[in-house]
């Protein structure tokens, strides 16, 4: 039996740990256990799987992950967060206390050999302002992460989600997808927050498929930065200095299929990863 907190339990905490949210560190609490229920309930977690949770904060997903039977890795880069944790699940799921790990760390630089079991899934309430970062770096650096559940503002959820031919549609866009496919699930409002954030929330659900060597990845990245750096030039011109020069990039494209005169906006992922493999 795992008991999930509410904003009472928030509040309290918030209170014994004398925690001043920042908005640096996107410190924004999920104080509705129906949230949290729904969030673990999407993400179809259960005992096979190790969830890997960037920011615990203050417990209230964490919690909710014990209790479908997860293991969790919890990554916090806040120490006295990190520290209280271990604490707040003995008292809320003595039973579930073994299956959690918490590692002080900062979830941009976190390593493989940093962390106690290889996760299966990444859950997490994301801080806001190195969301998409946050994503690309673990999927990056974590191969045995094969889906992820993760809730961002509405405004990044939509981008992280969009296709080609929309206005929204950039590198986050392209470079999620390079890993698979990935999609907005739900809405959530501000209110379930402490405190309350000046935007609404949403969850994006995501996938990895096969992928390419990294090797290609880099160069594929790379060439999707330059891209989308000028998205209002063709591609022939907003790839000048990724080629080495327009006539090169026309060239590049020409061999890759693709009309000298698109813009990125256009292109999918695979017209990308076609072009980043001629030489
Ligand atoms: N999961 C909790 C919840 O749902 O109530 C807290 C979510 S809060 C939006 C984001 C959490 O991420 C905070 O606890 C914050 O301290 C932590 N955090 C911020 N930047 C981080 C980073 N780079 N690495 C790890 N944790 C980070």
């Amino acid at each position: 039996m795992v008991e999930l907190l509410g904003p009472a339990e928030i509040r309290g905490l918030a209170a014994e740990l004398d925690v001043r949210p920042t908005k640096k560190l996107g410190q924004n609490f999920v104080h509705d256990p129906n949230t949290v229920r729904r969030i673990v309930e999407l993400a179809h977690v259960g005992p096979d799987d190790v969830v890997l949770e960037v920011g615990p904060g203050l417990g209230s997903l964490t919690l909710g992950l014990l209790a479908a039977g997860a293991r969790v890795v919890a990554v916090e880069i806040d120490p006295k967060l990190a520290e209280r944790l271990p604490k707040t699940v003995a008292e809320r799921g003595p039973d579930a206390a073994g299956r959690l790990d918490v590692v002080e760390a900062d979830a941009m630089r976190v390593a493989k050999d940093d962390l106690p079991a290889a996760p299966t899934s990444l859950v997490a309430n994301l801080p806001y302002n190195v969301a998409v970062p946050v994503v690309l770096h673990l999927l990056a650096e974590l191969p045995s992460l094969r889906s992820g559940l993760v809730m961002v503002q509405t405004e990044v959820a939509d981008r992280m989600a969009a296709g080609p031919g929309s206005r929204i549609y950039g590198v986050p866009s392209v470079k999620l997808a390079w890993y698979g496919p990935a999609r907005k699930v739900a809405a959530v409002p501000r209110s379930v927050f402490w405190p309350v954030p000046n935007v609404d929330s949403a969850l994006v659900a995501f996938e990895r498929g096969d992928v390419p060597a990294s090797e290609d990845r880099d160069r594929l990245f790379g060439l999707v930065d330059a891209a989308f750096s000028q998205r209002r030039k063709t591609l022939r011109a907003a790839l000048a200095g990724w080629a080495g020069s327009a006539e090169r990039a026309g060239e590049l494209l020409v061999a890759a299929g693709i009309d000298p005169k698109t813009r990125g906006e256009q292109l999918d992922v695979h017209a990308f990863a076609r072009l980043a493999a001629v030489r």
